[in-house]
């Protein structure tokens, strides 16, 4: 390969390339991509939109990753959506919703991935190893770190973006507008906020609510990866955009794979809008109840009589 690139690529930099193929070499990556097989792309059947008592659809979706993150160029998550395999559950709100097939997930982290991870990590020293960070700008302003909060054994863990202000001043999740709407949305699923674990990627307020930046997320996003691997849930959910190209790593606007089920190191992860878009674009409820839905169904959880339509409703 490197013959044929000489006369195009200066000397130096072919030398780096080559030292740089060696070394993944020694480490035993040879494949830098692998063809994917013929993944079977069949119709989903669609649910009638507005009806909460609508099955879901099963979407599923497998992502790999070959490289290690200082190489791999952001890519959309490959998703693969496969008919729906289970009945469509009974309307009667009496019966619980029934449990989809088990969906293939691919099996351990790559090797880089395993990088990232702390043998026998807890939520303790991960708050621990945080301690009062200074790690980027956003400490100048904080008021109060916000690590998390909800049961550490959960099952399902939703990922925020960062605290705002109610936050900031309390050091918990999701307790402003945004939060009571979450609150809603958990409690329309059955659950209650401390069955589930809620966090964020980052800890620290950005000032006047903008997005965290760059260097923000780059520092504090190895700590909610690691929250996640404590934790060990069956399913993430992303709140808006910032969660999910975060975890996801990647570019992609949320709304191409909104409502499908990616994998993230083995695990099921949604992403779906964040509460604070809801409230200002409540006819997004349905959509996002419709998202919900299918994390119920995973988890085997019975729609909350009265408080499905509630969350869902789009006005
Ligand atoms: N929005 C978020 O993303 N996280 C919070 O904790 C609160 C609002």
């Amino acid at each position: 390969m490197m013959r044929s690139m000489s006369g195009r690529i200066p000397e130096s930099l072919q030398k780096k390339l080559s030292d740089r193929l060696h070394f993944y070499e020694d480490l035993g990556v040879r494949l830098f991509y692998k063809q994917r097989g013929d993944l079977q792309v069949r119709p989903a059947a669609t649910p009638a939109a507005e009806s909460f008592a609508e099955p879901a659809s099963q979407q599923i979706s497998h992502e790999e990753a070959a490289l290690p993150k200082s190489i791999r160029k952001p890519e959309p998550p490959k998703v693969t959506q496969l008919a729906p395999r289970f009945t469509p559950p009974s309307t009667e709100s009496s019966r619980p919703m029934q449990k989809p097939d088990i969906l293939p997930v691919p099996a351990g982290p790559s090797l880089f991935e395993a990088f990232d991870k702390v043998p026998d990590d807890t939520l303790l020293k991960i708050r621990t190893d945080l301690g009062e960070c200074t790690r980027c700008k956003l400490h100048r302003t904080r008021n109060k770190i916000v690590f998390g909060d909800g049961n550490p054994k959960a099952e399902l863990v939703f990922v925020g973006e960062g605290p705002g202000h109610d936050e900031d001043m309390q050091g918990l999740p999701f307790v402003g507008r945004a939060g009571k709407l979450l609150t809603q949305m958990i409690e329309a699923m059955g659950l209650q906020r401390k069955d589930v674990y809620i966090c964020n990627v980052v800890k620290c307020r950005p000032p006047e609510n903008r997005a965290p930046e760059k260097d923000e997320v780059t520092e504090c996003s190895p700590f909610l990866l690691r929250q996640i691997d404590a934790i060990a849930p069956k399913v993430i959910v992303c709140l808006g955009s910032t969660a999910a190209q975060t975890v996801l790593e990647t570019n992609r606007g949320i709304s191409q794979f909104r409502g499908q089920w990616l994998d993230f190191r083995g695990r099921k992860l949604m992403a779906t809008y964040h509460p604070a878009y809801l409230l200002r674009n409540p006819s997004a409820k349905s959509e996002v109840w419709k998202d919900l839905q299918k994390v119920m169904a995973v988890l085997g959880l019975e729609a909350k009589k009265g408080k499905s339509a509630e969350a869902g409703k789009s006005s």
